[in-house]
């Protein structure tokens, strides 16, 4: 009889054992309920054939396969398992009182699955074997009162025989579902930690994305000094040994070996100070013709703030140092727009009273005294002119532009032009293009920027100098030319030429370049100088052209 049991308490538990197999698989866990239903009724159908009518009624172990398949799998499990145990079941049925316990039984134990179905799913792990065992009892009880009602004599054996069926049975349902909860737990949790690692995979790499794309260069390393990160912008900020660039061997090289000597000196020394935990600072400095800003800082663990390595990270603050130094000029040139308009007023109408009065008593003086006057009038002619160069620095109204050729602005001033050139034994030569398109241009001040540029060439040459004036046109910009062979512009010269009052001449104003610069500014243009001292400079004003001026 323990033969019996034992085989039988093995094949009620064959669902749970393939189900083991098929889940290590990782298979579509959402067939899991069809996978448990088939192999349930394979089960099922085992229980019944190997023991028919256990103990003369079905108190057999195909209630569990029954069971399990029902609350796992669901109506279609449940109606799949219910026709086979009509099928095997039927046959072996005696007499009506047999047909109708079975109907009775077959009819109760439906129910109770449709009815324990879908609160079951619910439950928590624990209360799903709970719940197992109480269904599994209350069918157990009935069985028993059933049998109870059909055998003649209870003798030991019986008895034994019966308790140990129940105790099986109860066994193997809390088995069954206990294996089953585990399953799935370790699936879910293996599912999580996929679900995570993919999280934390997708996150290494946007930071590295990050690290890659910022405008920072970065280098980050362990604890041990190796380096761990790098980017694009490392490469070509940090003076990198050329050969680890080369071979892409940067990665897992130990940092003091990884720089130049020299120049990477610097960095060596600062992630040597992060790794130690001195903390971070931002230092600006200059390496080369960039001003770079510089900073590093410890790496440490979350959990004990331990350290875990550093990391440099270097920012290229050149272009935001010269918009600084450009915000600065243009500062500066407001200030002196906003002095200019007050000058007009209180200078410019006494120096016109002073003139008119110095004149009238030219006139009435002797010729002797001519020449003196003649210099107070010139001097007075010149302040004049730096009141009205200041004005027009200043000015800041809307230019009134119209489409013209910047060939014949240039050719009504040339002989003004030649006429000083010739005064000053000078000689001009002048090339201008011959398809030159129309240009919006302001007349009055291309003019203006034109003399001042001009004349400042003539200024800085000797009188054999030769002043060459050239147009260009591009395909999207045209360009004048205004090259001397004078003395030329030292370096340290060169950053302060469009500064106002900048002047290296005894009676210059300094106010002509940064007139120039403000003028073609406001024509959307830009200047460019070349100098070679003791050769020359060559002024190149650069204006584009918009879509419309292109096709006239
Ligand atoms: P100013 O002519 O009154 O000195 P500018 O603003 O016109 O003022 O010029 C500023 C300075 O730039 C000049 O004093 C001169 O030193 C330098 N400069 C300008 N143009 C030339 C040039 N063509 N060659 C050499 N130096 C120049
Ligand atoms: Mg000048």
């Amino acid at each position: 009889m323990l033969k019996d049991l034992l085989l039988q308490f093995i094949v009620s538990l064959l669902p749970v054992f393939a189900f083991q197999i098929w889940n290590n698989k990782e298979l579509n866990w959402k067939r899991m309920p069809v996978f448990l239903g088939v192999f349930c009724g394979a089960s099922m159908l085992l229980c019944m054939l190997t023991e028919p009518n256990f103990l003369g009624c079905q108190l057999d172990f195909h209630l569990i396969p029954y069971m399990i398949g029902s609350l796992y799998g669901g109506w279609p499990a449940l109606a799949l398992l219910t026709l086979i145990c009509v099928i095997v079941q039927y046959p072996t049925l005696d007499n009506f009182q047999e047909l109708a316990s079975f109907i009775l039984f077959t009819a109760g134990f439906v129910m109770l699955m449709s009815i324990s179905y879908r609160p079951f799913h619910q439950l928590s792990a624990l209360r799903k074997e709970r719940n197992g065992l109480l269904l599994m009892s209350v069918l157990m009880l009935y069985l028993v009162i059933t049998l109870t009602g059909s055998v003649m004599e209870w003798t030991f054996d019986l008895v034994l025989e019966v308790v140990l069926t129940v105790s099986a049975t109860l066994l193997a349902t809390w088995l069954s579902i206990f294996i089953i909860e585990s399953v799935k737990e370790k699936q879910l949790l293996h599912e999580e930690v996929t679900r995570l690692s993919v999280n934390y995979r997708n996150e290494v790499e946007k930071l590295q994305q990050f690290i890659d794309v910022t405008s920072f260069a970065v280098i980050v390393v362990d604890c041990e000094g190796r380096i761990t990160h790098y980017n694009e912008m490392a490469l070509k900020l940090l003076h990198i040994r050329i050969e680890l660039t080369e071979s892409g061997n940067l990665l897992g090289t130990y940092y003091s070996k990884a720089f130049q000597p020299g120049q990477g000196d610097l960095f060596v020394n600062m992630i040597s100070q992060a790794l130690n935990g001195t903390r971070a600072t931002l230092v600006p400095f200059v390496s080369g013709d960039k001003m770079l800003l510089k900073t590093t800082f410890s790496l440490r663990s979350l959990l004990n703030n331990e350290a875990e390595g550093a990391a440099l990270m270097v920012q290229d603050v050149t272009e935001l140092s010269q918009l600084r130094n450009e915000v600065g000029r243009m500062e500066r040139l407001s200030l002196v727009g906003q002095m200019a308009a007050s000058i007009t007023h209180e200078i410019r109408n006494p120096l016109a009273v002073i003139r008119g009065f110095v004149q009238l008593i030219q006139e009435r003086s002797p010729a002797s005294q001519r020449e003196y006057f003649q210099i107070v009038m010139e001097e007075l002619d010149r302040a004049n002119m730096i009141i009205s160069d200041f004005l027009s620095l200043a000015q800041n109204r809307a230019l009134t532009m119209e489409l013209s050729s910047l060939n014949d602005i240039l050719n009504e001033l040339l002989p003004l032009l030649n006429a000083d050139a010739n005064l000053r034994g000078q000689t001009i030569d002048t090339s201008l293009c011959e398809d030159m398109p129309l240009i919006m241009l302001n007349d009055r001040e291309i003019k203006q920027m034109f003399l001042n540029i001009a004349r400042n060439g003539m200024e800085a040459m000797d009188d054999h100098g030769v002043l060459q004036i050239s147009t260009h046109y591009w395909n999207d910009r045209i360009e004048l030319r205004i090259a001397d062979n004078g003395e030329g512009i030292a370096q340290d010269k060169m950053v302060h030429l469009f500064e106002p009052f900048f002047t290296t001449k005894t009676r210059g104003t300094g106010l002509g370049l940064p007139l120039c610069l403000s003028i073609v500014e406001r024509h959307n243009g830009k200047i460019d100088v070349n100098s070679i001292e003791g050769e020359g400079t060559t002024f190149i004003v650069t204006f584009y052209l918009q879509q419309e001026e292109k096709a006239v």
